[in-house]
């Protein structure tokens, strides 16, 4: 298998989940804007949006709510949070198998689309992973 997220669905690469069912895998993004950034991606391999079946569409931007709700909710405390899907090379999409980015913003933290990202920390990684698995998290629909 060659795409690096239908690897770590499968178990074949390390990631630090947030939330798994039966459509989707949540995990934190290996370069991070801010501690807490979240991938929500389809289990099944879809590279661009026009190969999405729009129920899993819809299912990954439920769960990035509830991810969000958690980020919210919890220690992260953000000032906002940011959703975030690049369809194709022009549009930033670097990894070709669909993610809905969820991320904590926070005044003046300095992001702009065109920041290098640096690689984060295994440790770190997995250290928030547990706190937004373990954050209370409210959305509309409980
Ligand atoms: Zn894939």
């Amino acid at each position: 298998v060659s795409c690096v997220f239908c690897r770590i669905v499968a178990g074949l690469e390390p990631s630090s989940a947030v939330y798994e069912d039966e459509l989707v895998l949540a995990f934190l993004d290996l370069y991070p804007v801010n501690p807490g950034h979240t991938l929500v991606v389809p289990k099944a391999h879809a590279a661009a949006l026009g190969e999405l079946p729009e129920e899993t569409g819809a299912h990954m931007f439920r769960v990035a709510q509830r991810v969000a709700a958690r980020m919210r909710c919890g220690p992260l405390r953000p000032e906002g949070v940011n959703l975030w899907l690049a369809d194709g090379k022009a549009a930033y999409q670097e990894v070709f198998h669909m993610h809905l980015h969820v991320f904590p913003r926070y005044e003046g933290d300095g992001f702009h689309m065109d920041t290098p990202m640096v690689r984060a920390e295994r440790a770190d990684l997995d250290r928030v992973a547990d706190l937004l698995r373990a954050a209370p998290g409210v959305t509309a629909a409980g």
